[in-house]
């Protein structure tokens, strides 16, 4: 058997070998930080280009714009809607109507901010006429993208708005009121269902609105335990 002390030698030998190479070479310091992950931005960024002009689903037919999502790639909360209404279909952006205006205060209540703290998308790109909920066909469609958009930004937590978000990402067809109040494990990220904002303006009572609240709570909750020391 090889001497150890032997090979360790050689092996320090070989190391300063290369240490007199770089230094040869002009470099003068050795990187002690493991590098950065890839950038989701740049990932983001290549899914939305791809998906410009995209014709897979009779949505295509009527939509301004494909609503592709916004917010900070780096966020580790994803807030998913269900598909951009018509002011959404004419800015390209999501929840930037009267409920994506509630959204933002809710998100605030809890301390988040929606641009720094969260990205927002949809799962269905492009805005159903007379916002009729998507079709099954549409919905199978987009689901690639809504996968690979989570793929790039790895988020540690879901919010998922409204019956349709929830039933689509869980799988069931339970309702709304039945999922929410719990949180749940979506591939490996907890995702908690909540009440979309257009439903609560359309039912203002405070009996959702507490409920939601609670919702918010323990999706801040979970992000934190999530995120401590990570960001
Ligand atoms: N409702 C949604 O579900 N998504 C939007 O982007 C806007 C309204």
């Amino acid at each position: 058997m090889e001497d150890p002390r032997a090979a360790l030698g050689e092996a320090f030998a070989a190391v300063a070998d290369t240490l007199r190479h770089h230094r040869a070479l002009g470099l003068t310091e050795v990187a002690r930080n493991r590098p950065e992950p890839p950038d989701a931005s740049v990932a983001l960024a290549a899914q939305e280009r791809a998906l410009q002009g995209c014709t897979l689903c009779k949505l295509c037919q009527s939509r301004k714009t494909v609503v592709f999502g916004s917010g900070n790639p780096k966020a580790k909360l994803v807030v998913i809607g269900e598909g951009p209404g018509e002011e959404e279909d004419k800015q390209g952006k999501p929840f930037v109507g009267r409920a994506g205006q509630l959204l933002t205060k809710m998100l605030a209540a809890v301390k988040f901010d929606r641009d720094r703290d969260c990205y927002i998308c949809n799962v269905v790109k492009c805005h159903p006429e007379r916002n009729r909920n998507p079709e099954p066909d549409e919905v199978a469609a987009c689901n690639p993208f809504l996968l690979a958009q989570l793929d790039a930004l790895q988020p540690a937590v879901i919010l998922a708005l409204g019956n349709f978000a929830a039933q689509t990402l869980l799988g069931t067809r339970d309702g709304i009121t039945k999922l929410r109040g719990r949180a749940y494990l979506y591939r490996d990220i907890v995702l908690v269902p909540t009440f979309h904002p257009a439903f609560l303006l359309r039912n203002p009572g405070d009996q959702y609105k507490r409920m939601a609240w609670d919702d918010l709570k323990l999706a801040r909750r979970e992000w934190e335990r999530l995120t401590t020391g990570q960001i």
